[in-house]
């Protein structure tokens, strides 16, 4: 075992502090990734405060992960010592099943390996996040960065940008659909830089004026400020698909009055509180409302080979790690443009 420097949750809501977790000598197939960034997703606090009721502590959180691998196992031919590589939300799953077969490991019929807040194979041992100076990884769960993006500004893809480009794809997103994107944050900026990358004409729908003119530079075509609910009225009817990234809670009735005939949203962002759900909205139109779940190793990789063609990576502020608290507090308020990343540097 090998001891390392991270910043931990001791207990829910407790303000992140220093930490030591112990990474596991590397097995005949895993990647030793001395870790560099780690991006900061609206899921890290959510579950650091436990608001979804299943944390366990202490919490090591982080699964927007880049780093340089620093030694690897004696069966290991995928990665070499130096490659850049990314590690997501996951870190292993049972291989066998149907969706695992399939290559949406995210699906896996016996829950996939969490990268944090979840257990190893072995079913018992606590997983630590990014948030930390090294992890150890399966090879095939492991992804290539793209060469060409700073690594910093790549680590988001790692969860904000496979979550949005997974359901876009799943869709079969083309050009020219509307697509509407709720909420414009961590998830909802990469939706829009993704979204646009594959020619939809793409709508941001935001609770203020303040982002108004980033969505625009970040490829959208029209922006639209919630708070005016004269907008459900003048926009009913109007978008092929909506992806809904908020962090809150949305008026779900509202948001589906805005698709057209058969038009489908889908839910990536999960609030605290459940939502309220009125038939009508559903049934005429037959609209669908859908969820969809970060995206398996293989899509993780399409995507970051996409992102890597287009030029497509995070608009970040990068902090170090004495700041997680305080970027905390800020993501809850929206105060954020657009994705934390912790310089990994800074607990070293
Ligand atoms: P984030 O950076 O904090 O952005 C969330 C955005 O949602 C905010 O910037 C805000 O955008 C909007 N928002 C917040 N509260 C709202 C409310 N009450 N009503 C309407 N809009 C609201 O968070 P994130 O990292 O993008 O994560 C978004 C959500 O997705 C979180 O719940 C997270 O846990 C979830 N998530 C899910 C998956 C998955 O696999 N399904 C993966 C990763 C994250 P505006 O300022 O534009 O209004
Ligand atoms: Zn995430
Ligand atoms: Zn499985």
């Amino acid at each position: 075992m090998n001891s390392v420097k991270a910043y931990a949750a001791m207990k829910p809501k407790d303000p992140l502090k220093p930490f030591v977790v112990e990474r596991r000598n590397p097995g005949p197939h895993d990647v030793v990734i001395d870790i560099q960034y780690c991006g900061v997703c609206h899921s890290d606090v959510h579950q650091a405060r436990d608001e979804w009721g299943n944390g366990n502590f202490p919490m090591v959180p982080g699964h927007e992960i880049v780093g340089k691998v620093i030694k690897i196992g004696s069966a290991v031919s995928r990665y070499k010592v130096g490659d850049m590589v990314g590690v997501g939300c996951f870190v292993d799953s049972c291989r066998e099943c149907n969706p695992c077969k399939q290559g949406i490991e995210q699906y896996c019929d016996k829950g996939m390996n969490l990268t944090y807040n979840g257990v190893e194979k072995d079913g018992e041992t606590p997983t630590f996040g990014g948030y930390s100076t090294q992890i150890v990884v399966d090879e095939n769960y492991v992804l290539k960065m793209p060469a060409n993006i700073p690594a910093e500004k790549a680590a988001p893809l790692l969860c904000a940008g496979i979550t949005t480009y997974s359901p876009l794809r799943h869709w079969k997103i083309k050009a020219g659909d509307k697509v509407g994107i709720v909420g414009l944050g961590g998830l909802g900026h990469m939706a829009v830089k993704l979204a646009a990358a594959m020619d939809a004409e793409v709508t941001v729908l935001s609770t203020s004026d303040r982002k108004k003119e980033d969505a625009l530079s970040f490829g959208a075509k029209h922006f639209i400020n919630t708070s005016d609910g004269k907008v459900f009225a003048d926009r009913a009817n109007y978008f092929d698909f909506i992806l809904n990234t908020a962090a809150g809670n949305t008026d779900l009735n509202q948001y589906l009055t805005l698709l057209k005939l058969d038009g489908t949203m889908v839910l990536v962002g999960v609030p605290e509180h459940p939502a309220t759900l009125n038939a009508f909205p559903l049934i005429f139109k037959r609209r669908c409302l859908a969820g969809s779940l970060i995206g398996g190793i293989k899509e993780t990789q399409e995507m970051l080979d996409f992102c890597g063609k287009h030029g497509i990576s995070a608009d970040i502020e990068l902090i170090p790690i004495e700041k997680i608290n305080e970027a905390y507090e800020r993501m809850i308020k929206g105060d954020v443009r657009y994705r934390f990343v912790i310089d990994i540097n800074s607990l070293k």
